[in-house]
């Protein structure tokens, strides 16, 4: 029998090709346990019946979205190391394997994108993760090697790979929930600013759902693929100060925000308008494909809200004035947004 396409790259993790599978009393003589797939198909049950098998859908495409499978591949490894081995494979064993036992060397030890791919490449010299597995490997570098699906980063992530099926075209029925903030009113965290409508006063959105960029960064302002905020772009004297102090520019021209659940109706066509759920004045636009800032920074997707249709307030926990000093303290969620605040000066646009 041909040699087993599999090589050790740490205690208990292996990658390899989909050839090796056939070699079941080859794998089991390697002391594999366990293997993980991630193809376009899983194996027949003949090549998995004397393992422990996981299958994880994937094409080998830029767009793939493997990052979103990183923990479930992580638990399923860790759980096979425990007095097994793992064999981690796809087709040729090259890209969407070798991402996974990448982000799982990352994950483990802590280490960059080059450290775990030169510890893979070491092994298996032929390794070539696509260009889209190597942004979110980047990408995951910067999320700390941590999987947090309610962080800013990966959120981001997830609204512009939904950004890019929408504009292809791929979106079947409705938004995904998981896509879409929470109204305002339903936030379990009242701590954050809230910015209302300034016609009716309803809570439209909260600060932490604004998405900063860059000022005039270009085409990859919001985007997810930039690997790290551009120093050395474009700008204006007063910046290269804070160029020089290394600190990332961002933009206050215009307020850009993730998708709030009282759109969820309009922001399924490729481009509108957003109007007030309550009182429908104007407040903004979204274009999914992206639009210019003012700044001159690209934004994708942008949903733009005008800074003159809002106002900004920050909660103030309730000051027991006439309570006795004897009621509970102030929880979080005691909290009453004033109904006239600091106000957002006017951009000017219409
Ligand atoms: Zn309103
Ligand atoms: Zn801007």
């Amino acid at each position: 029998m041909a040699k087993l396409d599999i090589i050790q790259i740490i205690e208990g993790l292996y990658l390899g090709s989909l050839d090796a599978t056939f070699n079941t009393a080859g794998l089991q003589e390697e002391g594999i346990t366990h293997i993980l797939t991630i193809d376009h198909r899983p194996l027949n049950a003949s090549q998995t019946e004397l393992f422990q098998y996981k299958y994880i859908h994937a094409l080998d495409l830029e767009d793939t979205d493997l990052l979103s499978q990183f923990q479930e591949c992580f638990d399923f490894i860790n759980s096979a190391r425990e007095g097994g081995s793992v064999l981690v494979h796809c087709f040729a064993g090259l890209s969407r394997s070798a991402t996974i036992t990448i982000a799982y060397l990352m994950y483990l030890k802590k280490l960059n994108v080059e450290e775990a791919e030169g510890i893979v490449r070491n092994k298996r010299e032929a390794i070539k993760p696509n260009i889209g597995f190597m942004r979110q490997l980047h990408l995951f570098e910067r999320m700390g090697c941590v999987i947090d699906k309610t962080s800013g980063l990966f959120r981001k992530y997830k609204l512009c790979q939904l950004a890019q099926r929408m504009q292809a075209g791929f979106l079947e029925g409705s938004l995904p929930s998981d896509i879409l903030m929470c109204n305002p009113l339903d936030a379990t965290d009242k701590t954050d600013a809230v910015y209302k409508c300034r016609k009716c006063r309803l809570a439209l959105f909260r600060e932490s759902e604004l998405i900063s960029h860059t000022i005039g960064d270009g085409e990859s302002s919001f985007d997810w693929r930039s690997k790290v905020p551009t120093t050395n772009h474009h700008c204006s004297e007063k910046n290269v100060k804070a160029d020089n102090l290394n600190s990332t520019l961002v933009c206050d021209k215009s307020l850009f925000i993730q998708p709030v659940q009282w759109m969820s109706n309009t922001i399924t066509s490729q481009e509108g308008k957003l109007s007030c759920p309550k009182c429908s004045s104007k407040l903004g636009s979204f274009v999914w494909y992206g639009e210019k800032c003012p700044c001159g920074a690209w934004v994708a997707p942008a949903f733009h809200i005008q800074t003159s249709k809002v106002d900004k307030c920050i909660p103030h926990p309730l000051v027991a004035v006439s309570a006795p000093v004897t009621t509970s303290p102030v929880s979080s969620s005691n909290t009453v947004y004033p109904s006239l605040t600091l106000v957002t000066s006017a951009d000017g646009e219409s």
